[in-house]
């Protein structure tokens, strides 16, 4: 059977996609997801920009009804990871993990983006022993202890006032003294009595033993080193985009890329090949949002249902 559409990553953007492509009438629709549905918010300690849901909310909370919702609706979901995408004719083949195919008419892609290494001495040897990427998951291990955080942008100041509330201190370890950061974000970091800003700073190197980190050295702009002797070091450096899934056995991308390896669509989330859209923090222009990553997902769907009626009839 040829799917009407696949959506592959069942992140914001894949989720809506998949709401809206079988509540508007698909009825072979598959979201191939290849960890459990919701997306890198779930590792979100706290949303407080998501319209209508107010109160503390953790990332988790707000994702958790969204699968079955779409189940209602018809959507299936298939837990594999996607390794190439690409088109033969007017069909889109779906390869997966498993070594099997899917086809499709029509495919939206939002396979979203991970979180980048800062590239500091030990940190890939020291990553799962200490050195960590989510705050959510790992910061109970720090409980009434001392963490450090490296970078500067929401995810760094965001996650730095999650793990003050659970640890003793936190270093924030900035390299400029300016952030990247919502304006309020700022001001709660600077009005937080247990972290102290350790800027014009970037590490140099994080040290450990059989038994995980002890701690990071950092270097500031005037070459002057300092130790900060923490258990544990969480880097929010930003993300790269996964495109992989994208990648043609020749190396070449099966639509068009920016040089950032971002999908190049128009404002309906079209890509350069017809009947393929690209959604959330994949595409060009992406304000990395949740809101925006299920604005996208809309989008493509209405625009894939009208593609496949066509297509089909
Ligand atoms: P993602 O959420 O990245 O989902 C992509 C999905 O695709 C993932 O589930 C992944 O497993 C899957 N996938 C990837 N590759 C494949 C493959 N090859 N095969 C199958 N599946 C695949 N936004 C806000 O609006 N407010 C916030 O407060 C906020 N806080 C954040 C805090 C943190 C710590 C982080 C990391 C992000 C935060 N964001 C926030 C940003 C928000 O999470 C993203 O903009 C949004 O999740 C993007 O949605 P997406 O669907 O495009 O991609
Ligand atoms: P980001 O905005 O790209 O910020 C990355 C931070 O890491 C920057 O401060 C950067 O420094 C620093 N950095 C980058 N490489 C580094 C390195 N090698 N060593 C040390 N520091 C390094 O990434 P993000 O904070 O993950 O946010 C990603 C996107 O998601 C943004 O668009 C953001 O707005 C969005 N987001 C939104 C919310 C929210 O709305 N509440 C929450 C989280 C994320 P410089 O500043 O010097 O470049």
């Amino acid at each position: 059977m040829i799917l009407d559409c696949a959506i592959i990553g069942g992140g914001p953007a894949g989720l809506t996609a998949g709401l809206y492509t079988t509540r508007g009438g698909l009825e072979n629709v598959t979201m191939f997801e290849k960890g459990m549905p919701g997306g890198q918010i779930t590792s979100s300690s706290e949303i407080e920009n998501y319209p209508g849901v107010t109160g503390e909310i953790s990332g988790m909370d707000l994702m958790m009804p969204w699968p079955e919702q779409c189940q209602r609706f018809g959507l299936k979901h298939e837990m594999v990871e996607v390794l190439r995408v690409s088109k033969d004719g007017d069909i889109f083949k779906i390869h997966k993990g498993d070594g099997t195919i899917s086809e499709a008419h029509s495919v939206i892609i939002g396979t979203g983006s991970s979180p980048r290494r800062a590239g500091f001495a030990g940190e890939d040897e020291l990553f799962g022993r200490g050195v960590s990427t989510c705050a959510t998951c790992d910061g109970f291990f720090y409980k009434g202890k001392e963490v450090a955080v490296i970078g500067g942008g929401d995810t760094a100041l965001e996650e730095a006032l999650y793990l003050a509330k659970i640890c003793s201190k936190v270093y924030l370890v900035h390299r400029r003294d300016t952030f990247r950061s919502a304006p309020n974000t700022i001001e709660r970091i600077k009005k937080a009595e247990n972290i102290e800003l350790v800027l014009n700073s970037v590490p140099d190197e994080v040290y450990g033993d059989n038994m995980g980190v002890t701690g990071i050295r950092v270097k500031n702009n005037n070459g002057e080193l300092r130790d900060i002797k923490v258990p544990g070091v969480f880097t929010f450096v930003g993300n790269d985009v996964n495109n992989q899934a994208l990648i043609q056995e020749d190396g070449s991308f099966l639509c068009d890329m920016n040089s950032a390896g971002e999908v190049i669509v128009d404002i309906s989330m079209k890509t350069s090949v017809e009947g393929l859209y690209a959604t959330g923090d994949m595409r060009i222009a992406a304000p990395k949002q949740v809101v925006s990553a299920a604005g996208d997902g809309a989008v493509a769907a209405l625009q894939a249902i009208s593609y496949v009626d066509e297509k089909l009839n």
